[in-house]
């Protein structure tokens, strides 16, 4: 059984080769997450080309993902690289970057945070508690409530206060820049928390690449609506949300993002820690393979790798072990259940009609495919959101199209070469999926497409094919 859910696997120390990119593609990477808090842009540029030229060589689609740190809340720097605050002491934290001490704590952007006496602090993922005791004009003085060992350029949270932080550091900007120039498919933007956030993002790339917007903090789950009417896609960050709402209320928030991202035709991402214990032992615990299970039964369309590929000592076994755990929960009954909405997408009403359409006759004819004639690959988008039992065949003449298809569930990307009718783009196809034994003559299809052909956001047709029809013109 060919799995639908799809694969992220973060690229880091423990995979920047050719030989290592090319064994995650074979164990079942769907995209390559470049992680652009790490690593300089010499070893982004080399990964870059070594997944693009491993993806071309074994003909396996592979998405690239730009991941921009965003403006991220850390501490500054320790002359000894950490210190240990000590429970029941005081600290006086100071805005800016500068080195600090066990007594005084440098915080980035401390000045854009509306802090209140009483409101809570976590620093180090969570590990350290504080609370506000007075904020002064040249600092904020906390009570230390949990200490423990604070290393230099440490994250910070702020759960429940509100922050005005520009979405877009210098460095994401230059980040961005040199995404453009190396082509990526898709950028996943770190701490937005508005639709406005998206569209600053979406000014400084390429068009037609995939936002992703990372849900990594309180206020962006608040403003989630406001983000899926900009983003392509969400992901569920949960390394950082889980520091900044409360830990029990993360699977309640994970069902409901993933709810409400696929209720809006966008895709959905659960990321951080699914396998963590792969990081160094060969085999997953009980825990993390129920958890990936659970997503997938959640209805997420991809799930995320990071320090398990990224720094791991088991990266491409990681891979191959959460794609046999897809691949398991996708036979349950309560997998692949379509959003309950009549129309995914306003703006594409047309579209959104055929591709519930086309899935039902699918589905209720039994078949094993659907095939899409796509230019921006938004079609077999709107099809797989749909959840159709059938696998999705997504045929474009566009590069950027056919990589971004990677990452939607089901979907198998297709290269066809650009001809000017209908009629010889089923004929194409036709050829193709024989050729490369997917389907049979004889057997059946539902296509979708758009007429006149080669236009973005035309899709308007639905053709109910036997293959083998197309040379002949003649049904059987
Ligand atoms: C997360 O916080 O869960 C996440 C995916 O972001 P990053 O790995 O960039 O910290």
């Amino acid at each position: 059984m060919e799995r639908k859910t799809k694969i992220i696997a973060t690229i880091g120390p423990a995979t920047a080769s050719e030989a290592a990119i090319e064994e995650l593609i074979e164990a079942g990477m769907n995209v390559a997450r470049l992680n652009f808090s790490h690593g300089d842009s010499e070893v982004h540029r080399r990964v870059y080309g070594w997944v693009r030229e491993a993806s071309d060589r074994m003909r396996r689609p592979v998405a690239v993902m730009q991941d921009i740190q965003g403006p991220k809340l850390r501490v500054g720097t320790f002359p000894d690289g950490e210190v240990t605050l000590e429970a029941g002491s005081t600290v006086m934290l100071r805005p800016g970057e500068g080195e600090g001490t066990a007594d005084e704590v440098y915080v980035h952007y401390l000045k854009d945070v509306d802090l209140a006496p009483g409101a809570p602090i976590l620093l180090a993922d969570g590990l350290i508690h504080l609370t506000v005791e007075e904020v002064g004009e040249t600092g904020v003085r906390a009570t230390i409530r949990e200490g423990g060992v604070l290393g230099s350029r440490k994250g910070v949270a702020f759960p429940g206060s509100s922050m005005d932080i520009p979405p877009i550091t210098e460095k994401d900007r230059s980040d961005l820049e040199l995404g453009k120039e190396l082509g990526v498919d898709m950028v996943a933007a770190s701490f937005v928390s508005s639709g406005a956030h998206i569209e600053e993002v979406r000014s400084l790339i390429a068009p037609g690449v995939c936002i992703v917007a990372k849900i990594e903090s309180a206020l962006a789950y608040r403003n989630l609506d406001d983000i899926l009417a900009s983003a392509d896609a969400v992901m569920v960050a949960r390394g950082d949300l889980g520091i900044d709402v409360s830990f029990d209320t993360m699977p309640r928030i994970q069902k409901d993002i993933i709810a409400r991202t696929n209720a809006y035709g966008r895709i959905s991402i659960t990321a951080t820690e699914m396998l963590e214990s792969m990081t160094s032992a060969p085999r997953a615990t009980r825990a993390e393979v129920t958890d990936v299970a659970n997503a997938v039964l959640d209805g997420t369309d991809a799930v995320m790798l990071s320090a398990e590929t990224a720094i791991g000592s088991y990266p491409d076994r990681a891979v191959r072990t959460m794609s046999r755990i897809c691949i398991e929960a996708e036979k349950s009954p309560d997998y692949g259940r379509p959003p309950e909405a009549e129309f995914l997408e306003d703006i594409s009403r047309f579209a959104s009609a055929i591709a519930q359409s086309a899935v039902a006759a699918a589905d209720s004819l039994g078949l094993r495919a659907v095939v899409a004639f796509t230019e921006s690959g938004s079609t077999a988008r709107l099809l797989s959101k749909y959840r159709p039992r059938a696998r999705v065949y997504g045929f474009t003449p566009n590069m950027g199209a056919y990589n971004r298809m990677a990452i939607y569930s089901g979907v198998t990307p297709m290269m066809l070469e650009r001809v000017s009718s209908t009629d010889d783009m089923i004929l194409a196809s036709e050829t193709t999926l024989l050729e490369r034994q997917i389907l049979e003559e004889g057997e059946g299809a539902v296509i979708v497409a758009g007429v006149p052909p080669n236009q973005e956001a035309s899709t308007n047709l639905m053709k109910l094919h036997v293959l083998g029809e197309a040379a002949t013109g003649m049904p059987h």
